[in-house]
């Protein structure tokens, strides 16, 4: 797998605002936010996209998705919030490591674009 931006924020090579860690992942603000919180939960493990994702990752995928509303409850989105996963090219997914966005804050239209 390529050394993505998000591995070297794992390895502390770059720097990011860090509102949650554990032994299997890592969630940060957004560097361009789409939504007054707007998170990304991170497995450490290097796992390119949910497309590549395997029987095995059934119980880190969940994770990521409890960490997301541990994160919601802590930063105080008591009215909702969205969490998504954009996965290929027609996905909108720019950043080769599996990324769960947390986005809330304000009211989110639906369909997305
Ligand atoms: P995707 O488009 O792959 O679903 O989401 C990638 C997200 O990563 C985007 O929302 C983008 O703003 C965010 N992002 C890209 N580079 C960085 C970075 O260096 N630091 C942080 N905190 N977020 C980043």
């Amino acid at each position: 797998m390529a050394n993505t931006i998000f591995k070297k924020i794992i390895d502390g090579e770059i720097p990011a605002k860090i509102v949650y860690s554990d032994d299997q992942c890592l969630a940060f603000h957004d560097v361009k936010p789409q939504a007054p919180t707007h998170v990304l939960v991170i497995p450490r493990k290097e796992i390119s996209s949910l497309a590549e994702a395997e029987t095995d990752d059934a119980a880190l995928l969940g994770h990521l998705f409890l960490v997301a509303n541990r994160i919601a409850v802590d930063l105080g989105l008591k009215s909702g919030y969205r969490v998504v996963v954009n996965c290929g090219v027609d996905g909108g997914q720019t950043v080769d490591h599996l990324h769960v966005h947390l986005l809330g804050g304000r009211g989110l239209g639906w369909p997305p674009g």
